[in-house]
């Protein structure tokens, strides 16, 4: 049967737009499907903007390879389009002698990971660098930037636009389902309500993506992860940010601490902690920011009371709960579900901005070439 469209891509966060623009590139015909109404209004603009170096994720895990990989493409593309970002540099904090000892098995795992460039500094050569900061030791990762996301959204877009991708906003995949014939019928609420037949589908739906699954009957729901809502409330600081890198604490279970991050206009802020919730909910309870005093303190004890001010959150689409150890991504295409021509994004919380271009090449990849992957079993 004749479908409608080649591509559709759901969602128009960091990663949707990515992936609309690999697909658009390779020559296919794609349609972005977007239930906001504009791009990038959930976990891409609710973020640090951080572009990670790669140093946390367990050795040839998808976060790892992805973020290193991404990292490198993310800075190349930046550098070529004029996206604003800057490398400044982050500074790993030992708070004490027990976890400076750790310092060497973070250098080692990020070396497993190619990240080869970090290096250990004495507290005394912190403080030479960055006057304000206290701690027994740290270290150094050059490779690790900002980036203004919202740039790099509006560049991807452009790209995809210009490689023939339409957008669609105000519309809301509401179910669908694997005909016979192995294409997609998929059904849309919103300003473009429609019912429209697709040869390929790409979730990228972020919070949503395991519900959305579900939506789309025939695909085995054993192959669909639960998802967990884990929220990061951040702070501001008033006045003038008192480092010039980036400044982490050692990684806790869920997240990687309270750390100090700065946009491109020199604001500081302070999070994300995690916090975790049942639903999608943005609210921050400004009695948080207590915590964060002590938190903050252990790496800049100079911070004055009253100086931290609520600022925004983010949720982290998690598919591992508060008890489980933290899931990789998942880019779950024909070789995990076996419906073909059908890519799922699941779990795509930190590093997926940094990420974000090596996923898109990934999820291609998963997709399969099209002119052949009719007859892929
Ligand atoms: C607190 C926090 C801090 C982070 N910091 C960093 C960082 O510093 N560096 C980094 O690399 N990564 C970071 N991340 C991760 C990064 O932000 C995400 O990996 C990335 O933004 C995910 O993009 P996405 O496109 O998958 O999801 P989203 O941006 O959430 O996009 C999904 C889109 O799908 C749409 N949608 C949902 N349901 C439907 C439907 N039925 N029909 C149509 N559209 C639908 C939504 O409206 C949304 O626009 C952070 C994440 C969090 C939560």
């Amino acid at each position: 049967m004749a479908v409608d469209i080649d591509c559709v891509v759901l969602g128009a966060g960091v990663v949707g737009l990515a992936v609309a623009r690999e697909l658009a590139l390779a020559g296919r015909e794609v349609l972005l499907v977007e239930a906001a109404e504009a791009i990038g209004t959930g976990t891409s603009s609710r973020n640090s903007e951080v572009i990670h170096a790669g140093i946390y994720y367990p050795q040839n895990s998808l976060k790892a390879r992805l973020c290193v990989a991404g990292k490198h493409k993310l800075y190349a593309y930046c550098a070529e389009r004029g996206i604003p970002h800057r490398r400044l540099g982050k500074l790993i904090v030992a708070a004490d002698p027990q976890q400076t000892q750790r310092l060497a098995q973070i250098a080692e795992r990020a070396a497993l990971n190619g990240v080869d460039d970090l290096y250990q500094i004495s507290g005394v050569q912190a403080r030479e660098l960055e006057p304000a900061l206290c701690c027994d030791a740290a270290l150094v990762s050059p490779s690790t930037g900002i980036i203004d996301s919202h740039a790099l959204m509006l560049t991807l877009q452009g790209d995809a636009e210009n490689h023939g991708t339409q957008c669609v906003f105000h519309t809301r995949f509401s179910s669908g389902r694997i005909l016979d014939s192995g294409e997609f019928l998929l059904r849309f609420e919103g300003a473009e309500a429609m019912e429209i037949t697709a040869h390929s589908v790409v979730n990228a739906c972020g919070l949503s993506a395991p519900a959305m699954a579900r939506k789309l009957v025939g695909q085995p729901a054993e192959q669909i992860p639960d998802a967990y809502f884990c929220r990061g409330n951040y702070f501001t600081l008033a006045g003038k940010a008192p480092f010039s890198r980036l400044i982490y604490p050692m990684p806790d279970h869920a997240g990687l601490g309270v750390h100090l991050t700065l946009d491109l206009g020199g604001q500081a802020k302070f999070g994300p902690d995690t916090e975790w919730i049942e639903n999608e909910d943005y609210t921050l309870d400004a009695r948080r920011g207590d915590s964060f005093y002590a938190a903050v303190r252990r790496y800049w004890p100079d911070l004055p009371d009253g100086a931290l001010n609520p600022g925004y959150t983010g949720i982290r689409p998690k598919i591992s709960g508060p008890h489980s150890p933290a899931a990789d991504f998942v880019i779950a295409g024909p070789a995990i579900h076996g419906v073909r021509n059908l890519v799922n994004l699941f779990g795509i919380e930190s590093p997926g901005l940094t990420a974000c271009l090596a996923i898109a090449e990934a999820t291609r990849a998963a997709l399969g070439d099209p002119a052949t992957s009719d007859q892929t079993p």
